[in-house]
C-alpha cells in the first residue's frame, strides 16, 4: 500500500473532510477535497475550439494560428493562440474562488491536477520557451499571501521542464476590484499597469502566459501586448477557467 493511500485513514482521525463543492462527507473515502461525482462535472472545455482566440467552432469549421475563425479573422489580437482547460462556473467556480479568496494555498495542487489532465496542453506547451503568469501588484499579493497564477505556473513549469519567469512582467498598477466595470472601463483602468523590467530576456521568445479566470481578456491582451513590445517571438495564453 503507497503512503498515498493512508493520508485518508489519517486526515479522518482528525478532520471532519466534506467535499467543497456540494459538503458530502468525505470520511471514509480516498478523495480529498472532491466527491467522486462533483470530480466528474469538472466542466472541461472539450468541444472544437478556435487556436487562435479560443472561441467555439462549428462542426465544419476549422481554423488555423495565422487565419483564426470566422470570429476572430482579420481581428487584431496581440497573443497568438488561446487555450481554455475548463469554463468558469460550477465546481471549478467553487474551487477557484476557496482557493483565491479564503486563501487555501493547496488548493492549487488540485487545480494544477485539473490543468495537467486535459490533453490539448501537451500540444501547447512543449512548443514554448518560457512560461510566464499573468502578475499580481505586490500589494494584493502580500494581502493574499500569493499570486494563484504563478502557483498555477510553477505546476506547469514542473510538469513540462521549462523555464519559468516570474519576476520580469511586472504589474505596477493596483487596479481595484474591475468586476464591477464595464469593458471599456476595464479597458482604461488596466492600460499601463504592466511592463516589462528586462525586455532583452523575452526578446525572440516564444511565451506561455498564465491566468487563472479569464473574463473580459482585458488583462490577458494588456500583459500580452507588453509582451509583444518586448520582443517576444509568439504568446501562447493558457487559461484554467474562461466565463461564458
Ligand atoms: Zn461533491
Ligand atoms: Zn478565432
Amino acid at each position: 500500500m503507497a503512503i498515498g493511500e493512508y493520508v485518508h485513514v489519517f486526515l479522518d482521525l482528525f478532520y471532519s473532510r466534506s467535499c467543497l463543492h456540494c459538503n458530502l462527507n468525505l470520511n471514509n473515502s480516498y478523495e480529498l477535497y472532491l466527491c467522486v461525482d462533483c470530480k466528474k462535472e469538472i466542466p472541461y472545455v472539450n468541444d472544437a475550439r478556435c487556436i487562435r482566440c479560443g472561441a467555439a467552432l462549428g462542426t465544419y469549421i476549422i481554423s488555423t494560428e495565422k487565419e483564426g475563425c470566422p470570429s476572430c479573422k482579420g481581428k487584431y489580437l496581440p497573443f497568438n493562440t488561446l487555450t481554455s482547460i475548463t469554463h468558469y462556473e460550477g465546481v471549478i467556480k467553487t474551487l477557484i474562488h476557496t482557493f483565491k479568496y479564503s486563501r487555501q494555498k493547496f488548493l492549487f495542487r488540485v487545480l494544477n491536477d485539473i490543468m495537467l489532465a486535459q490533453e490539448n496542453l501537451k500540444e501547447v506547451v512543449p512548443n514554448v520557451d518560457v512560461v510566464v503568469p499573468v502578475p499580481l501588484h505586490w500589494l494584493k499579493k502580500m494581502r493574499r499571501g500569493f499570486n494563484q497564477s504563478e502557483l498555477l505556473a510553477r505546476g506547469i513549469q514542473k510538469y513540462f521542464s521549462k523555464p519559468l519567469s516570474a519576476n520580469n512582467l511586472c504589474r505596477i498598477k493596483n487596479t481595484s476590484s474591475q468586476t464591477q466595470l464595464s469593458k471599456s472601463q476595464r479597458q482604461r483602468n488596466i492600460r499601463n499597469a504592466f511592463f516589462v523590467d528586462d525586455p532583452a530576456s523575452f526578446k525572440g521568445k516564444k511565451i506561455l502566459l498564465i491566468d487563472d479566470v479569464l473574463t473580459t481578456g482585458v488583462t490577458a491582451m494588456e500583459c500580452s501586448k507588453k509582451l509583444k513590445e518586448a520582443g517576444a517571438k509568439s504568446v501562447h495564453l493558457l487559461i484554467l477557467a474562461t466565463a461564458r
